[in-house]
């Protein structure tokens, strides 16, 4: 349960978003006007996360997912806007930051007078994050950086940008990353144009041109060479209050549909009165409570590592079940979904990316299946509660059994559990969180979603090593076949 706190400031901003906020309009114009910033900066959003003692709120992660779900309500790119200065904009500086640091730059960012960014993504370096380009070298007591960045939310207004660069030779490691502070106004730094996208238009987002850019050798972050490690605890704080903002976006689809369906009349009934509805609305409802179930029990998770995890989990269902959501409630408005005015539209739109940025989910669902594995190799065969944990745990066991280590190297399997392993993750949280509440509208629906977790799980495990139709519908030869 959020706190007095957390629900007081849900309302303020919910009051003020009802009152300020208009979507359609920041989409047509594509930029939040200012003194929405201004307002949200008044209402002290931009310093919830950041520490008390320089002028922040020090809330937590699970409060501010509760804050960026109710913005998404409203408007998805004032809630990612807003999200990424919390998450991946300030989390590094206030995690590694020195006292230095944190006094020179916390108490602006605090306040939202400065806004912050932060960039890994480059032109030849998206889900392939070892092959940064853009390289920070010692000359002296300065740093000299070069190269390019692309996609960086924020761009255009951020004060502060977080952002990863190729070390080689700084901290001892021949190869080494390293997360470095930039300035608007550093010598050799420029802010690119604007791109033009599909959704979440009110956001800004830029490339970066770092040309020997000068930078004091103070402005690394943490530890030189350790970039990696710390791009990994960043990141699981960005995905988390990425979700978070999906479950809002959900949301309020839903209240949409389930709005329009009980007004409009078909067949001489309300639609919400038809069978085939009725199911939609209920699987759109289990889906959505699954999906907070999941961010919230992600956001408590305090190691490091079961963060990153959860975080992974957490990203993949919210984006692709905000997706579903949307698509859904444009459905069942029928042509109405389809014009712009409804707001459904632009909600399809703006929740697109989620499955793309803040790392591909195909490639987060690889990742979590191979943590999946390696977890369950290391402690060992577990008595499993329920027949979905154990569904799971079969078809991990199997992986393990028929391929053995080469398992390690076969990309499908692992995305393959790793969507299972997500669907487990999610039904557990949802499960968990109806024990909680026992409410019966609750059980009910994670009842729903462990019943979909098992067809989920049920077909993962169907996949199948062999690739021959794969390479014969696209002419290719298969690796190590000879002709
Ligand atoms: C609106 C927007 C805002 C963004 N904001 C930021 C930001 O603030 N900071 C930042 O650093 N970046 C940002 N990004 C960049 C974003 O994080 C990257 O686009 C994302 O990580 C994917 O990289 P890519 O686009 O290069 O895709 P690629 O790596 O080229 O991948 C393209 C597709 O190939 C497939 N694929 C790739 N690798 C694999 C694999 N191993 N297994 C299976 N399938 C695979 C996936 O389907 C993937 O979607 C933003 C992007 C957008 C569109």
């Amino acid at each position: 349960m959020p706190s007095d706190v957390v629900v007081a400031l849900t309302e303020q901003t919910r009051r003020y978003c009802a009152k300020e906020v208009n979507a359609q309009a920041i989409d047509a114009a594509a930029k939040i006007p200012r003194h929405v910033l201004e307002g949200l900066a008044e209402l002290g959003l931009f310093g919830i996360t950041l520490p008390e003692a320089h002028g922040g709120a020090g809330l937590t992660l699970s409060d501010a997912c509760h804050v960026v779900d109710e913005l998404a309500r409203f408007d998805r790119s004032v809630a990612v806007s807003v999200g990424l200065h919390l998450g991946l904009g300030t989390r590094g500086l206030v995690r590694y930051g020195s006292a230095g640091q944190h006094v020179q730059w916390l108490p602006s960012l605090a306040t939202g007078q400065t806004i912050a960014a932060f960039s890994t993504t480059e032109p030849g370096a998206g889900s392939d994050l070892s092959t940064l380009r853009t390289v920070a070298t010692e000359k002296g007591e300065q740093l000299s950086v070069t190269g390019e960045k692309s996609y960086v939310t924020n761009g255009a207004f951020a004060g502060l940008f977080t952002v990863a660069v190729s070390t080689p030779g700084l901290g001892g490691a021949q190869r080494g990353q390293s997360l470095v502070l930039v300035e608007p106004k550093d010598r050799g730094f420029t802010v690119q144009r604007e791109e033009h996208k599909l959704g979440l238009k009110g956001s800004s987002t830029t490339g970066l041109l770092f040309e020997d850019a000068q930078l004091p050798r103070e402005r690394l972050l943490g530890e030189p060479g350790q970039g990696a490690r710390m791009l990994s605890h960043i990141l699981s704080w960005g995905r988390t209050l990425m979700s978070a903002g999906c479950c809002g976006a959900a949301a309020y689809a839903i209240d949409k549909a389930t709005e329009h369906t009980t007004q409009r009349t078909q067949f001489g009934r309300p639609l919400f009165a038809l069978d085939v509805v009725k199911e939609r609305l209920a699987r759109l409802r289990a889906r959505h409570f699954a999906m907070e179930a999941l961010v919230q029990a992600t956001a408590k998770k305090e190691q490091d590592e079961a963060l990153a995890v959860s975080s992974l989990a957490a990203k993949v269902f919210c984006s692709e079940g905000a997706g579903w959501v949307a698509d859904e409630a444009v459905q069942l408005h029928g042509a109405l979904g389809f014009i712009e005015d409804t707001g459904l539209a632009l909600v399809l739109r703006d929740v697109r990316v989620t499955r793309i940025f803040e790392g591909a989910n195909d490639v987060l669902l690889t990742h979590l299946g191979t943590s999946e594995l390696a977890r369950r190799a290391q402690e060992g065969p577990q008595h499993s509660i329920n027949e979905l944990e154990s569904a799971l745990a079969d078809f991990a066991q199997s992986l393990s059994s028929k391929y053995k280590l080469r398992v390690f190297r076969a990309p499908r399997l692992l995305h393959a559990l790793g969507v299972a392993t997500e669907w487990v993750m999610a039904s557990r949280a949802a499960t968990d969180r109806a024990h909680e509440s026992q409410s019966a509208t609750h059980l009910a629906m994670a009842r729903l979603i462990e019943q979909e977790a098992r067809v989920v799980v049920a077909q993962a495990a169907a996949v199948s090593v062999d690739d021959s139709l794969f390479h014969q519908v696209l002419g290719l030869e298969r690796p190590g076949a000879t002709s």
